[in-house]
Parts: structure tokens; C-alpha cells; sequence
């Protein structure tokens, strides 16, 4: 996993496509995490917070995105093997005072 990652970034260009700022708004359930995607969506994912393990959610373009605990890796597991993807990581607050992962994997040759 970690080895894969490392190839992943080492041939991503210099400067690749991230979501500048994501903003997050609180619901019922949890909280919707939305970003101005590249390919012009406003993309996201609604986080429920009683779902263990929910699916990631998916962009038009290809690219898919998870909120929550671990987000990062689970993303990673789950992700087909083609396309290769590299996967953006940040921590991001929540409504409710904790940060968790937002994860977004992006077809690498997009972006
Ligand atoms: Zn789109
Ligand atoms: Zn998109």
C-alpha cells in the first residue's frame, strides 16, 4: 500500500490538482463536505455519522471522495486498480469539533 502510494506521487506532476477549500455544512445526519471540483462540479460527499462504513461517493470526472476516520487508507483499499489514482489526504473540522479525513482520489491522468 504504502510502496503503491509512493509510486503514485513520485510520477504525479510537480504541482497536481487539490481542492483549495472545502467547505462544510452541517446536517441532520452529519455534515455534507462539498469542494468546486476541476471538471466544474460542485462535488461532495454527505457524511452520515451512524454509518460505519460507508461507499465513497463519486464525480462525474472520475473522482472519488470519503469523509471519516481513516478515510485515506479505507479509500485506498477500495479503489479499483485501474485507473491509477493518487489520493489527497486532508483534515478538515467538523461541525460538531472534531477533524476527520477527507479523502479524494483522482484518476492521475486527470488534474
Ligand atoms: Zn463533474
Ligand atoms: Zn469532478
Amino acid at each position: 500500500m504504502l510502496e503503491r502510494l509512493r509510486n503514485i506521487f513520485s510520477s504525479a506532476p510537480a504541482e497536481p490538482w487539490r481542492p483549495s477549500d472545502y467547505r462544510v455544512e452541517a446536517t441532520e445526519a452529519g455534515a455534507n463536505v462539498n469542494y468546486d471540483c476541476y471538471c466544474g462540479c460542485d462535488a461532495g460527499f454527505a457524511l452520515d455519522r451512524s454509518a460505519a462504513d460507508p461507499a465513497a461517493e463519486s464525480c462525474c470526472c472520475g473522482n472519488r471522495m470519503l469523509v471519516g476516520e481513516h478515510a485515506g487508507t479505507r479509500l485506498g483499499v477500495a479503489l479499483p486498480g485501474t485507473p491509477a489514482f493518487r489520493i489527497d489526504v486532508q483534515q478538515v473540522p467538523m461541525p460538531w469539533g472534531d477533524s476527520l479525513e477527507v479523502a479524494l482520489a483522482v484518476p492521475q491522468d486527470a488534474g
